[in-house]
């Protein structure tokens, strides 16, 4: 039995929108994509795939953001614009959350890592399964599989 030490707590860079997540991770990545690399102002983004209904914002009220697309919602806090998680229309059963929204993202590790044919040429990352651009959707399974059995994990 894996100890997650569960709830998490994690806000934006000024503090208006607060989050909670209550349910471990599905998955976690490293995106090298050049949205992210944009939307993060830095070489990649990293995020936890975390149940929908183990996630809540708790405090503010995070405004739709980046693409304004009708496949991805990227959400930000209106005052500090941090991006903070993204839902995908269809897939609602989970929340990519910025896990550097964290309180404590000392813990994490990327599993996977997508969109290498994008990346910038010295970016890497210690991600166990590297994909040039997105995992097929039957590789999911799997992925989940083996993400479920890992070791890293948040200290007490
Ligand atoms: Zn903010
Ligand atoms: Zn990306």
């Amino acid at each position: 039995m894996q100890d997650w030490n569960l709830p998490w707590e994690g806000g934006c860079r000024c503090g208006a929108v607060r989050l909670r997540v209550s349910a471990p991770p599905l998955l976690t990545m490293a995106c090298h994509c050049t949205g992210c690399q944009r939307m993060t102002a830095s070489a990649f983004s990293l995020s936890a795939a975390i149940p929908s209904e183990g996630f809540a914002v708790t405090q503010g009220e995070p405004v739709v953001g980046g693409l304004h697309g009708a496949e991805s919602h990227h959400f930000f806090c209106p005052r500090c614009m941090s991006w903070l998680f993204t839902r995908n229309e269809g897939m609602d059963w989970f929340v990519n959350l910025r896990v550097t929204m964290l309180d404590d993202p000392a813990w994490f590790e990327p599993f996977i890592e997508t969109w290498t044919s994008e990346k910038l040429p010295w970016a890497t990352t210690s991600a166990v399964h590297t994909f040039e651009a997105l995992p097929a959707p039957d590789a999911f399974p799997g992925l989940l599989a083996a993400f479920a059995t890992r070791t890293a994990l948040p200290r007490p």
